[in-house]
């Protein structure tokens, strides 16, 4: 497996409306956008999923992607999501104008097939006043991808295009060499496209995000296990140490709360995380069955599967606690390595 080719940070461009922004990541997707909005619901999975992204004052995007077995009429796609949005509109006895394709993102956007855009507008009477989205098929990840940024009734519709064609312009649907971006809340790394997302809990108290790549079917996995990565991150560190050193903060919350490995802190081990130093802890899965078939198999094959590694550190810069856990076989053992070089804790 390559390792992750993190395009070089884009210059920060001239913030519009004075608004600074940052990049999202979900299943692949990426786009930029106010640093105020963030994932607000996310449902499905890499080949069939949503994605809807709020600001603090409600709903601003929706992004929706889909892996069809045929061939799709994206124009006829996008006629119809403008039809179904007008007999809405309809119902609620609210004016709407279809904008038609606006031309919001280039229509040869680089590897996209058939690239439309459409806008539409109504009074400030109910959810939104106005709405501009974006609709492609892609040739590479083979999704079809639909984008649809909502005006908020405080708003011009000319501003909200103008917006919009910002960030649709920014939008891509194909991570880097095997690798997805996933960055949301200011938490940013890089994943291998084949670690499927498994746990995505986003709470003011806690991000806890984990990727499972299942143990291959039939002989091929015998006496492997499912290979696992999991960031979670806690914020005002300072509130929750109370003045306690982190090690007797992380044996309690990190290894004792544990309830699938038994860990235990490795005061022999040293590591560290984008210059902050990291507490090392180790340990087996508690399930004593999972853990012989791998143990057996060790025996026979003469390796030596390393065990689960659990790193948490304190970032000082961004006043939160960190912790990485990482379940390899040997053969990927390199991959926790890569991807905590790309994440970047502050
Ligand atoms: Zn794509
Ligand atoms: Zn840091």
């Amino acid at each position: 497996m390559n390792s992750p080719k993190t395009p070089s940070p884009e210059p920060q461009s001239a913030p519009l409306w004075g608004r600074a922004r940052h990049e999202l990541g979900w299943q692949g997707l990426t786009l930029r956008v106010p640093l105020e909005w963030n994932p607000g619901r996310v449902a499905g999975k890499r080949d069939r999923g949503d994605l809807r992204v709020d600001d603090p004052d409600g709903a601003r995007l929706e992004l929706r992607w889909e892996t069809p077995k045929n061939e799709v009429n994206i124009e006829k796609t996008v006629e119809n999501f403008v039809a179904t949005l007008a007999k809405q509109a309809k119902k609620e006895k609210r004016p709407f104008t279809s904008l038609g394709d606006l031309n919001l993102v280039s229509k040869h956007k680089k590897g996209k097939n058939r690239t439309v855009s459409f806008g539409w507008t109504s009074d400030n009477s109910g959810s939104a006043p106005c709405g501009f989205g974006v609709a492609w098929s892609c040739p590479h990840c083979e999704r079809v991808v639909v984008a649809h940024l909502l005006g908020q009734n405080h708003e011009a519709p000319r501003r909200v295009e103008r917006t919009a064609q910002e960030i649709l312009q920014s939008l891509d649907c194909d991570g880097h060499g095997g690798w997805d971006m996933w960055a949301a809340f200011e938490l940013s790394l890089d994943i291998p496209e084949e670690f499927p997302i498994a746990r995505s809990q986003m709470l003011v108290s806690k991000l806890d995000l984990e990727w499972i790549r299942p143990r291959p079917i039939g002989l091929y996995g015998w006496g492997r296990r499912a290979e696992r990565l999991r960031v979670q991150r806690f914020p005002v560190a300072n509130v929750l140490l109370e003045g306690k050193p982190l090690d007797e903060w992380a044996d309690w919350n990190i290894a004792f709360k544990n309830k699938t490995l038994s860990l235990s802190r490795r005061e022999d081990e040293e590591a560290s995380v984008n210059g902050h130093e990291a507490l090392v802890y180790r340990g087996p899965v508690r399930d004593p069955r999972a853990r012989i078939s791998v143990l057996f198999f060790d025996l026979i094959l003469r390796r030596k599967t390393p065990q689960t590694r659990v790193l948490v550190w304190r970032c000082e810069e961004s006043n939160r606690i960190f912790a990485f856990e990482s379940e390899m076989s040997l053969v990927n053992e390199h991959i926790p390595g890569d991807v905590l070089e790309s994440l970047a804790c502050h």
